[in-house]
């Protein structure tokens, strides 16, 4: 093997360079936000390349894929090594691959396939009736997919259905005893089908490791050297493996225990706090110096956590490499849309006035909701934009589902619009859908009644499948609700869009998605946005023509103009990335912290994302609120600017002032 040279204390500085070379053992990196934890994830790979170490002896687990192939790159470019000698990736990935090698050993079959989450679903929603056809009849009871939801954080947090259904789901408390029964039954139609799902590639990998000796011997004995990346995000499951893959203790873990954002999938950084204790004679690097934002941005970022409450964190301060720079910005806007004009104003400044490259600046928001006043500019201004692994609003599932009932009752001729929205029904497929609006609209021109009257009928109930007969009325009364609305004058789209989150779609909403409140603030949004048209047509005819738009600026995503879209990104998206420019929108209070963590009381987590967001910045750092809802919330139509905003002493930002036309 070729012996890389690099001229390792110069490039690192020497906390780094004593995480890097330090000699193999369980080795834990605690530091902030850009304070080189990658980076020296990164050159340790080298270095124990070029300690002699053949490469398929190291094994790195990252976040994401993308991370793990950036990683592999990076090395790439300081050895000379090919990415594909190294085992990296997600622990997903991995899993994938260890069972591929020695499923069998636990009686996997080597043909087996994977599920995705839909088919998951449909596996489990099947399972379910078949112990109990009736159990999704009762509206009260969860979807397929809520309770897909309980039993993979179960999984993942290796707690006991139990357990989790009365920390995270309190709402199916009293039907939980029948949970495990379900499952047990999801798990024998997987065998016998031959199937796994996403969460037994952790699961199964473990099992695999846990029995067999000698897969778990050959294991250790190949990868000698462990690293993950983000290490505070593990959930117990994917701790629990790196634990079982390492008997030898040759670990490097590197994170940030102030980074933890994802608990809500099961992550726990308790697994941070307890390494230690599970590897006996950890030695524990910490890196005190920031090398990615100027100091006046980490200023702003130390002052997020000197906020957070006494607990049980590690102490972390963080000192400025950079020379200084300007002070983060606070904006106020009016609303949204006047939010969504001053970073698209700054932004084109900043590309054509200062040169900033697209591609380093980010808009960052909270929950997807925020960014359709954003997607709206950018995609009329003809700005390309990328949202990183994320859907684009009006591509949502119920964003179209929604749009689509509205298109129907607007125009009953759509059989499109009819046939989305129809086979939300249960038992309602294409065909189903298409018969019953052929019976509909006999029936209209019969009586010459309107076809959403119509489909009341007994004629046309009479083609309703028996498992939809229960909620039919219900459906049918909604839509005509919907309708009756458009009629009226002025017609109100806006409240279009209530009356349907009121009816039927609001209950097949709750039923079908765990992520439903957030689902529901997108909705709402839409209704916000609806509000600006007098017609319906008007309303239907713009999502239309932004598709389109979107759809352009889609297509400057790929290739060469890769860099010539502006990232819009929720916070989650951004762990671990850097801009040169960032924009934080929606800093309102019951936007950021959300209104669900507020009423929760607890919301730590929501300031650990804070920071994980400020912290992104290099350069510049805006941050912006409405201070008009644009639906009224609980606390009226003003917004108050977020908590988190004002813990932070205001002499470490700017405000900014918008300059109008008219001052109000
Ligand atoms: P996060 O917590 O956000 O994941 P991190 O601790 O992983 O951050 P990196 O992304 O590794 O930080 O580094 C942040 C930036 O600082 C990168 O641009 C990196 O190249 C740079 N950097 C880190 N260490 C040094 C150094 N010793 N000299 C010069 N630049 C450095
Ligand atoms: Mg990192």
């Amino acid at each position: 093997f070729a012996v890389p040279q690099i001229d390792f204390a110069a490039e690192l500085n020497a906390e780094q360079y004593a995480a890097v070379t330090a000699p193999a053992g369980p080795l834990l990196v605690l530091a902030g936000a850009g304070s080189g934890k990658t980076r020296t994830l990164t050159y340790r790979v080298a270095y124990l390349l070029s300690q002699g170490v053949p490469p398929g002896e190291i094994l790195l687990l990252t976040f994401t894929n993308k991370a793990a192939k950036e990683m592999l790159h990076r090395v790439e470019e300081l050895t000379g090594y090919e990415p594909r000698r190294f085992w990296g990736g997600t622990f997903h990935s991995l899993g994938n691959r260890a069972l591929r090698l020695y499923g069998e050993e636990i009686g996997l079959s080597p043909r087996f396939t994977i599920l995705d989450a839909d088919e998951s679903e449909t596996l489990l929603k099947q399972s379910v009736e078949a112990r109990d056809k009736l159990f999704f009849k009762n509206k009260t009871n969860p979807r397929p997919g809520p309770l897909f939801s309980v039993l993979s954080l179960a999984r993942n947090t290796q707690q006991s259905i139990e357990t989790t259904v009365r920390h995270s789901f309190p709402q199916y408390r009293d039907i939980e005893h029948r949970f495990a029964d379900f499952a047990a039954h999801y798990e024998k139609a997987k065998r016998e089908q031959d199937v796994i799902d996403f969460d037994d590639l952790l699961e199964l990998w473990l099992r695999l490791l846990r029995e067999r000796e000698q897969v778990a011997a050959y294991f250790a004995h190949r990868f000698r050297y462990l690293l993950v990346d983000e290490y505070q995000d593990t959930n117990p499951l994917q701790a629990q493996i790196v634990d079982t893959l390492a008997p030898h203790h040759c670990i490097t873990a590197v994170g940030d225990d102030a980074q933890c954002i994802y608990s809500w999938r099961g992550a726990d950084f308790e697994n941070i706090m307890t390494f230690p204790e599970r590897h006996a004679d950890t030695v524990i690097h910490r890196i005190e110096t920031n090398y990615r934002s100027t100091p006046e941005i980490l200023a702003f970022a130390n002052a997020v956590l000197e906020a957070q409450p006494s607990g049980r964190h590690f102490d972390k301060e963080l000192r400025a490499a950079r020379p200084r720079g300007e002070k983060p910005y606070v904006v106020q806007a009016i609303d949204e849309r006047e939010q969504a004009e001053f970073v698209l104003k700054r932004t084109r400044a900043l590309i054509e006035d200062e040169g900033v490259s697209p591609s380093e600046i980010a808009i960052l928001y909270r929950s997807h909701f925020v960014a359709l006043e954003m997607q709206l500019a950018l995609a009329r201004a003809g700005l390309p934009y990328q949202i990183t692994s994320g859907v684009k609003f009006f591509e949502r599932q119920h964003i179209r589902d929604l749009v689509a009932l509205l298109r129907f009752v607007y125009n009953p001729s759509d059989t499109l619009a009819w046939q989305r929205i129809a086979v939300l029904l249960p038992k309602v497929g294409e065909k189903g859908a298409q018969k019953i609006h052929a019976a509909a609209r006999d029936h209209a021109a019969l009586l010459r009644a309107d076809l959403v009257t119509a489909l009341a009928s007994d004629d046309v109930q009479s083609k309703v499948p028996k498992d939809a007969r229960d909620e039919w009325p219900h459906f049918c009364a909604s839509l005509a609700e919907v309708a009756d609305q458009l009629r009226d004058t002025p017609a109100s789209p806006a409240l279009a869009v209530e009356r349907a989150l009121e009816g039927w779609y609001g209950d097949y909403l709750r039923g079908a998605f765990a992520d439903y409140n957030d689902r529901l603030d997108e909705l709402k949004a839409l209704a916000g946005f609806a509000a600006r048209f007098d017609g319906i047509q008007e309303l239907l005819a713009q999502i239309v023509l932004l598709n389109g738009e979107t759809a352009d600026a889609r297509s400057a995503e790929s290739g060469a103009d890769h860099a010539a879209a502006i990232r819009l990104t929720t916070i989650h998206q951004a762990k671990g990335l850097e801009y040169d420019v960032v924009f934080l929108i929606g800093l309102a209070d019951g936007q950021f912290p959300s209104r669900r963590a507020i009423d929760s009381g607890d919301i730590e987590e929501e300031r650990r994302l804070f920071y994980v967001a400020v912290t992104r910045a290099k350069d510049a750092l805006y941050m912006s609120y409405p201070q008009v809802a644009s639906r009224p919330g609980p606390g009226g139509m003003m917004n108050t600017p977020s908590r988190f905003l004002k813990e932070v002493p205001p002499e470490l930002y700017e405000t900014l002032r918008i300059k109008r036309r008219f001052n109000y």
